[in-house]
């Protein structure tokens, strides 16, 4: 059996009180310590997972090395502790009775009723279980996403109340992060919430170890002793989280609050070495500081929601910090932009960047945009389907390819230079059927990109249908419009370049899955510099 201790973090009264940001916290501090930690999310809806769900319904999808679809609390877990996740830190409900399905029909239970209890929660356990038994991890965190008290959680709950009952309680712990609402009317934090769920969640025979406390004004003396008094923890084990005007702020936090130690504590272990931060403040320290400040246009049709495009976002937060200089993000609607007043709305910007996407809304507005860039020498960055649509606009404007388009856009197109891939023909399931994960891209001498990254040879992840259509290279790539990356096994292109520009790139893949604050992606920070050069400042 292994060594690895288990800690569960439920959420309470409300959702979205930020569970990934303080399972990440956590990790980081223990990581500090010296403590190997991984951390995995538990999602109770019925998808397989979060591929097949709109940004708006569920922020960005992040994609790991392996090709896995998951929640984008994985995409902080990396960008925190620069540690690679996989599938199995992500599972689903779906993911769950699939997978019990699936047994049941190879007659894996034969003779035996199936049910939630013992069959899905036992499914579930191996799954908790599943990382801490490669003995890679000192530590495991789990977090259960959802709410307590939801019925979609409940399988997941009780298969925690077992862990702990197998592991026992100096192995397993359970953090309850909670909402202690202000009454601004009353002038007063309020606790009721948070002592329901407590109560909620030992209805199901868990006492939560640590409670967690989302709060916008600081807890006082007497309300931290009466909350651990009314949910029986000790008064170390209440922990004030409160509003912060960064995510990275999280960790210190959290570390003035004592969480680690209080974790350490109840797990019975002792740090590994004295906590080491520096790297982490100095970063933090950049990124307070900034010497200047650029403005980046992000085109996307998604921009409402904030959540649909988190790693482009982190990505660019990580390479201004660097570059000590403040990302001031412009949103820019795709539907939006047209001919008239694409000017007007690019002129304040020293960089653009087109965002990944699906469908054929608001692409036109894209390529409006890519042109304009293109023309007036903006630092430019195509993700995905950017890098697509800067091929297409290039295409029609350029190379004569006046009906150049995207098959996903126009099936009947007459110069598909954006086509599907054959192996992608006979696809009919839309679930994890994309072209996934991490793939080889060989790098072009002196190319833009070589500079970026510094070496030849990459490997990025990615998560699309289409791809450049080979068929075209002829007609679309000249001496000013080139391939810069390409992936060597199978011929397909990776990155474009436009030449008679100061920075001009496009990426098949997703660079912004790649960047951490302690490894802060090269094309971002390759293009961030450029756009400090527009504005003068390099
Ligand atoms: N829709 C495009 C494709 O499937 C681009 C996908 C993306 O931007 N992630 O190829």
């Amino acid at each position: 059996m292994s060594n690895t201790k288990y800690i569960f973090v439920t959420g309470g009264v409300t959702s979205s009180l930020g569970k990934g940001i303080i399972a990440a916290s956590l990790a980081k501090l223990l990581q500090a310590q010296n403590f190997k930690v991984t951390i995995q999310k538990f999602d109770p809806y019925i998808n397989v997972d979060p591929g097949t769900l709109n940004p708006y319904e569920h922020g960005e999808c992040f994609v790991t090395d392996d090709g896995a679809e998951t929640d984008l609390d994985l995409g902080h877990y990396e960008r925190f502790l620069n540690v690679n996740t996989s599938q199995a830190n992500n599972v689903t409900t779906g993911r769950v009775y699939q997978s019990v399905i699936e047994k049941e029909r190879r007659g894996a239970f034969l003779g035996k009723t199936v049910q939630v209890i013992p069959h899905i929660t036992n499914e579930i356990k191996e799954r908790m279980r599943l990382l801490g038994e490669t003995d890679q991890y000192d530590i495991v965190i789990t977090e259960i996403g959802g709410t307590v008290g939801d019925i979609e959680s409940l399988p997941y709950i009780e298969s925690v109340r077992q862990m702990i009952w197998d592991l026992g309680r100096e192995n397993a712990i359970v953090i309850h992060l909670t909402l202690i609402p202000f009454l601004a009317a009353a002038g007063e934090l309020k606790t009721k919430p948070t002592q329901h769920s407590v109560k909620t969640l030992m209805e199901s025979g868990i006492s939560a170890d640590i409670i967690v406390c989302r709060t916008e004004h600081e807890l006082s003396e007497d309300l931290r002793q009466k909350l651990a008094l009314f949910c029986n923890v000790k008064r170390e084990a209440i922990i004030q989280s409160i509003d912060v005007e960064t995510i990275y702020d999280v960790p210190l936090k959290m570390l003035e609050e004592g969480l680690d130690r209080v974790v350490l504590d109840k797990l019975q272990l002792k740090p590994k070495q004295a906590l080491n931060f520096k790297p982490w403040n100095e970063f933090l320290t950049k990124f307070k500081n900034p010497k200047h400040t650029v403005k980046i246009g992000l085109v996307g049709k998604y921009v409402e929601l904030q959540d649909s495009y988190k790693s482009i976002l982190e990505s660019l937060i990580h390479a201004g910090a660097v570059n000590e200089t403040e990302i001031e993000v412009v949103s820019i609607h795709s539907e939006e932009l047209s001919q008239q007043n694409v000017v007007d709305t690019l002129a304040p910007l020293q960089g653009l960047i087109v965002a990944p996407g699906f469908g054929e809304r608001g692409i036109e507005g894209k390529i409006i945009a890519v042109a304009h860039a293109r023309e007036s020498k903006l630092p430019f960055l195509g993700i995905c389907l950017g890098m697509q649509m800067a091929v297409i606009e290039y295409a029609r404007n350029n190379a004569g390819l006046k009906e150049a388009n995207s098959a996903e856009m126009d099936p009947a197109c007459k110069a598909p230079v954006i086509d599907l891939m054959e192996s992608q023909k006979s696809v009919i399931n839309k679930g994890g059927t994309m072209r996934l994960g991490a793939w080889d891209c060989s790098l072009t001498a002196d190319s833009l990109a070589e500079k970026a990254y510094g070496t030849n040879m990459i490997s990025e992840r990615h998560r699309h249908r289409y791809e450049f259509n080979n068929d075209f290279s002829d007609q679309i790539f000249d001496e000013d419009f080139v391939v810069s990356g390409i992936n060597p096994e199978t011929g397909l292109v990776e990155i474009i370049e436009y030449k008679n520009h100061p920075w001009f790139v496009g990426v098949q893949f997703h660079p912004e899955y790649k960047s951490t604050v302690s490894k802060p992606h090269p094309l971002f920070l390759a293009f961030v510099k450029a756009s400090l050069v527009k504005k003068g400042k390099a």
